[in-house]
């Protein structure tokens, strides 16, 4: 879907002139003005979602940004998908063949692709081989943007990436808590973040909202305690339908489970099928199959929950934690991957271990709107500061500014000589 690209002077209410100054200033401090970023899909995820709006503001910014997208088959998504599980859940999934599949690929889109620019920014495993190209011995920096978990990866697969990741200049990952100690290259920490004045997330009108509950059938007298994520395991639906089942008990509220079903990813029917069976009989309970590019929807869902729940037992950043802080909204979330960077415990969120857990501070919420009330406002300005892409794009300047320096690059964070 293509949504309007803001220039940088509308973010100015939000973040202040000073912040978008200073990323004019750092822009034009960078000696190689030509940035290239490389991923491996244009829509869909996270990442294409990010470099969709970074890009256009890189070039507001005087640098000359592009971005390409690698070719895949079958047999190399099924090899990177493969990898992706093995790096974060440390299991030995890879075969031989998947190495194989990557590295055909791999050579084919270095024939393909020729890659140019005075920084590179190559996204996730998928283009990590695309560092053969880089021309040794020049001012072309190369920096490997690492989107996933790579605290406790399968040993195969980890080392196998690490001989690409090595002959990067850097690497940036989304949370200390992700960073290697067996890397050669410097690891900086850049979270990623949300745009404030996207459909995801810039403010609606009240008439909107209702419309879109009632589409849905949803009650707006009772108070909404709402889930937005794919239909995944490590997102834990059915240990947030057990515990809204055990705060329903006390409370009359209602549980929204949202989230899409992709045609390719059978994982996602299944658990789709799990969750609809945890929620028989229970018309408190709405599981709700929505259609991608539904930003506005999801927006409304979200602005109008009492509680946004994201109780994932496994996670990358977890951007629905940042969309609902942004809205003002109290988050009880597992403490996992980027969660505990957004949601500080008793200030913006509750962070949870377990089912029992979940429905204790759900309960205490609803009971406690006063306290709601003030973790979501703390949770806006905890965004504000941290988790929006004019922070992203601060940061991604100043590690483009620290390894094109001609000294010594410098260590924002320690690794091992
Ligand atoms: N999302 C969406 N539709 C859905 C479910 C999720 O647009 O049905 C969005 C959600 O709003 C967020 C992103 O997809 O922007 C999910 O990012 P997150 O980091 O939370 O989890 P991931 O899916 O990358 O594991």
């Amino acid at each position: 879907m293509m949504q309007k690209n803001h220039s940088l002077k509308e973010y100015e209410p939000v973040v202040g002139a000073e912040l978008i100054d200073d990323l004019k200033t750092m822009a034009e401090n960078i000696d190689g003005k030509s940035v290239l970023h490389v991923n491996s899909t244009r829509s869909g995820g996270g990442v294409a979602e990010i470099l969709f709006r970074l890009v256009p503001l890189m070039n507001e910014l005087g640098l000359s940004a592009s971005w390409d997208v690698i070719k895949g088959d079958q047999a190399f998504f099924e090899a990177t998908k493969t990898f992706h599980n093995a790096l974060q859940t440390g299991l030995n999934l890879a075969s031989q063949r998947n190495f194989d599949d990557f590295e055909r690929k791999t050579n084919e889109n270095l024939h393909d692709l020729k890659i140019e620019g005075d920084t590179i920014f190559i996204h996730d495993p998928q283009p990590a081989g695309m560092i053969a190209q880089k021309r040794i011995g020049t001012n072309q920096r190369w920096i490997w943007r690492c989107h996933i978990d790579v605290s406790n990866p399968d040993r195969n697969v980890w080392s196998f990436l690490a001989r690409y990741v090595n002959k990067y200049d850097a690497s940036v990952f989304s949370t200390p808590s992700f960073a290697r100690s067996d890397l050669s290259v410097p690891q900086f920490m850049v979270s990623p973040s949300i745009d404030p004045l996207a459909d995801k997330n810039k403010d609606l009108p009240r008439t909107y909202i209702d419309r879109v509950l009632s589409k849905y059938g949803l009650n707006s007298d009772k108070p909404l305690i709402t889930q937005i994520s794919r239909f995944d395991y490590a997102k834990d639906p059915i240990g947030v339908i057990e515990a809204f089942k055990l705060v329903s008990k006390h409370i009359d509220c209602e549980l929204v489970l949202g989230g899409s079903l992709a045609d390719d990813d059978p994982e996602g029917a299944e658990v789709h099928a799990k969750v609809v069976k945890a929620a028989e009989g229970r018309n408190d309970i709405h599981i709700l199959l929505i259609p991608p590019f539904s930003d506005l929807e999801i927006n409304a869902l979200q602005r109008a929950s009492a509680i946004v729940v994201q109780k994932s037992v496994k996670e990358g950043f977890g951007l629905t934690v940042a969309e609902a802080l942004w809205k003002s909204r109290p988050v009880i979330a597992g403490a996992t991957g980027g969660i505990p960077l957004q949601v500080k415990n008793g200030l913006t969120g509750y962070l949870v271990h377990n089912i029992e857990g979940a429905a204790y501070r759900m309960r205490y919420l609803l009971r406690n709107p006063d306290v709601a009330e003030r973790l979501g406002r703390n949770g806006r300005e905890h965004v504000r500061q941290n988790f929006l892409i004019t922070r992203h794009l601060a940061e991604y300047l100043l590690v483009m500014l620290a390894i094109r320096r001609k000294e010594a690059i410098p260590l924002l964070m320690p690794h091992p000589k």
